[in-house]
């Protein structure tokens, strides 16, 4: 008798707050109409923290805010789902459109044929960024060494002919010059880390056009020399930096299948370091295909910006890095990840 009074009052109660959420997307939906027709942006992150918080402290002694944030974090979701192509259309929206981003491409471009292949491809499924690299920095001198300038510009016609950017490593000030105009995202490699020289000459070379920069974190650096070398840029005026953690070497190298340590938890220290936008490469982080989707998903569920993936329509073709290469069907997967994420824009 007393359960069933009991449960007949919360039946009640929950059909009220369903009652009641309803009335609130009514009323929210008349504003996000009043917004369009008045030109102002639909999306309000501060209006939406506001909302929380003032809850949050207003009920803080009968209610777990943690309850309160989860809940309304839902029911603002939700209420401008039915929007979210014009949120994405507005000026905040384009700011957020393309994150997380996704940087795409085989290790190194190989030929002609292999780059504008991959470039139409990936364009087709929406990639906006693709990497390649020229001029590689190969362990052993005796192995391929990239394309070099030919290479870059195979790269960059299959990029640009695509409505891609490009994404390339350079090892030197002299390559940089000579291809400045091809790059659009200039990659400081991993073993240049430790260049300041080069960083140096390259922020030089890029001082008025500052044009992004990805700098790689050495695979034996900590997070404060990281940052030192972010610093090199900075200091020369560079604002337009982006870090990336791709795995660092530990002992777990002695005897595990991993190429590096995937640095996944950095990623959450580094952002206590720095403003700076901060990418996660699961390729070298891991060296290992197989590895490389659940990766993506825990750098991604840590808050990084973007991702940079080797890829290929035939991984095992690969003329470098093979192991490591993705194939388009796991792309998909990590890209539709992100698209997840992206309408989740919080
Ligand atoms: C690369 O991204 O092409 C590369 C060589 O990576 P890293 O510098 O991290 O070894
Ligand atoms: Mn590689």
């Amino acid at each position: 008798m007393f359960l069933d009074v009991k449960r007949l009052e919360i039946n009640r109660i929950d059909e009220e707050i369903i009652n009641l959420i309803i009335s609130r997307n009514l009323i929210s939906d008349e504003i996000i109409k009043f917004k369009i027709d008045n030109d102002f942006g639909v999306y309000d992150k501060n209006r939406e923290l506001s909302i929380i918080n003032n809850l949050k402290s207003k009920f803080k002694d009968s209610i777990d805010p943690l309850l309160i944030e989860e809940l309304y974090s839902k029911i603002l979701f939700y209420s401008k789902k039915e929007h979210i192509d014009i949120i994405k259309n507005s000026k905040l929206g384009q700011i957020v459109k393309d994150k997380p981003f996704l940087i795409a491409g085989p290790c190194s471009v190989e030929s002609e044929e292999q780059i504008h292949k991959i470039a139409s491809d990936l364009a087709k499924f929406g990639i906006k960024y693709l990497r390649g690299g020229a001029f590689k920095p190969r362990t052993s001198p005796n192995t391929f060494q990239g394309l070099g300038n030919i290479g870059i510009k195979y790269l960059s016609d299959a990029a640009h002919s695509n409505d891609m950017k490009v994404v390339t490593e350079v090892m030197s000030a002299n390559q940089l010059k000579e291809n400045y105009k091809y790059i659009d995202i200039i990659q400081i490699g991993s073993k240049n880390m430790f260049s300041y020289q080069l960083i140096k000459d390259i922020a030089e070379i890029n001082k008025t056009n500052n044009k992004p920069i990805i700098l790689k974190r050495n695979f034996n650096a900590t997070l404060k020399e990281l940052i030192y070398a972010s610093e090199y840029l900075r200091n020369e005026n560079q604002s337009n930096i982006i870090l990336c953690l791709r795995g660092i070497r530990t002992f777990e190298q002695i005897e595990s299948r991993l190429r590096f340590t995937p640095d996944l938890a950095s990623i959450v220290e580094l952002r206590k370091l720095t403003d700076l936008p901060i990418i996660f490469d699961p390729s070298h982080s891991s060296g290992d295909a197989e590895f490389v989707l659940e990766l993506s998903k825990g750098a991604l569920a840590m808050g990084v910006d973007g991702l940079i993936i080797e890829t290929h329509y035939n991984p095992s073709e690969s003329i470098v890095d093979a192991k490591q290469t993705i194939s388009y069907t796991v792309l998909k997967k990590i890209f539709l990840f992100i698209e997840q994420i992206r309408l989740g824009i919080e």
